[in-house]
């Protein structure tokens, strides 16, 4: 049995903080602002297998209110989501990501997030997609004030 989940996040950029997506530290002078390190693909990809497994959202398993969670690896954030859904009896096939991001170009990053988020989902790189374009000026992210991220996952029954 395959099933299949959708993740959306955003978080907003904002001076002095580090920029990390998809485990990737990104150079550009602003960074996601957030109580983990705001890894917006990491937290889509988490709600996707989640929603996948029918195992509720990233908010149920690391609360904000949680200072555990504060400044913390969004991928062992993701491995700690895939391991609760092992353990329901699901495991993860592929992922697909769009990410939206006006500044700066994401393009020379796409391969190395792509083996980040699989080792942490156990699958092989070439099963997770990643796309990166902008929002052709339009909007919070057109406007450099934010990123977007959506993601599908799919996970079969063991
Ligand atoms: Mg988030």
């Amino acid at each position: 049995m395959t099933r299949v989940g959708i993740g959306y996040d955003s978080h907003r950029l904002v001076p002095g903080r580090p920029f990390i997506l998809g485990g990737q530290r990104i150079a550009f002078e602003k960074g996601l602002e957030g109580h983990s390190d705001a890894d917006a693909v990491a937290h889509a990809v988490t709600d996707a297998i989640l929603g996948a497994a029918g195992a509720g959202d990233i908010g149920t398993y690391f609360p904000e209110a949680d200072p555990k969670w504060k400044d913390f690896d969004s991928l062992v954030m993701l491995r700690m989501a895939r391991e609760h859904i092992n353990q329901l009896g699901y495991h993860p096939v592929q992922a697909d990501i769009t990410i939206i991001c006006e500044r700066p170009r994401l393009g020379v990053y796409k391969q190395a997030m792509a083996v980040a988020i699989a080792g942490e989902l156990g699958v092989p790189p070439d099963a997770v997609g990643i796309k990166a374009k902008t929002n052709e000026g339009m909007g919070f992210v057109g406007r450099g004030e934010g990123v977007a991220v959506f993601a599908v996952a799919t996970v079969e029954a063991r």
